[in-house]
């Protein structure tokens, strides 16, 4: 999953973004409103981390922007501790939720797995669940019938991405759109890889080729 993180404080972007990154998100930086205003709705994020006192453009405009624009992804609000007229007009301009400055990183953590999901419509589930498998997010492994297979990093976020998308086709562009930030390489023989491995660890059948169009992960959701 891919996503933006807007945020003017550097030394709390830093510890926002290697935490996130440690979780297996891409995640690319902003730290002006205008531009984040621009590419929040040109680059295709899965969810949105923004903080409300920006230079630039403040981030209620951003996110009134972004809302009028039509743009439907999770935005997530960082407000200051105790505001609760930030948090109401935060909710009122389009977030999706927030949390209060300071926080705790494992409540964020926890706060974007469940808007993930939710924006899935799997908003049930307390943890990702798709074709009998059991993904932990926090400890970055699955299980099938009570027995864990472990994953490389790159191996988690692949299908976290397939588990978030079941039965749907996703063209190798696509996942490496979602699955890297603008820096990284988009190679898509590592992709086929990185396939080849979840299919080896899982059973053929989980993810299927279709030839020209890209992979379905698929399997009878529960
Ligand atoms: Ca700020």
């Amino acid at each position: 999953m891919r996503l933006l993180v807007v945020e003017d404080n550097v030394p709390l972007a830093d510890e926002l973004i290697q935490g996130l990154q440690r979780q297996g998100y891409a995640v690319d930086w902003l730290a002006d409103g205008r531009d984040a205003a621009y590419q929040g709705s040109s680059e295709p994020y899965d969810l949105i981390v923004l903080d409300l006192g920006l230079p630039g453009l403040p981030g209620l405009e951003v996110l009134a922007q972004w809302r009028a624009a039509g743009l439907a992804t999770p935005v997530l609000i960082l407000t200051a501790r105790g505001s609760w007229a930030e948090r109401i007009e935060g909710l009122k301009a389009g977030a999706d939720d927030y949390l209060s400055k300071p926080f705790h990183p494992e409540e964020l953590q926890l706060r974007i797995q469940s808007l993930l999901r939710r924006a899935r419509g799997l908003a049930n589930q307390p943890t990702l669940e798709a074709a009998g498998l059991h993904l932990d997010e926090g400890r970055q492994c699955v299980s099938r019938d009570g027995q864990d297979v472990q994953l490389t990093a790159a191996e988690f976020r692949l299908l976290r991405y397939f588990m978030l998308h079941p039965q749907q086709i996703l063209s190798k562009s696509h996942l490496a759109e979602h699955l890297y930030n603008g820096e990284t390489e988009r190679d898509s023989n590592v992709l086929e890889v990185h396939v080849n491995h979840l299919r080896r660890k899982l059973g053929r059948s989980v993810i299927e080729t279709h030839r020209g169009q890209g992979y379905r992960f698929g399997g009878v959701v529960e």
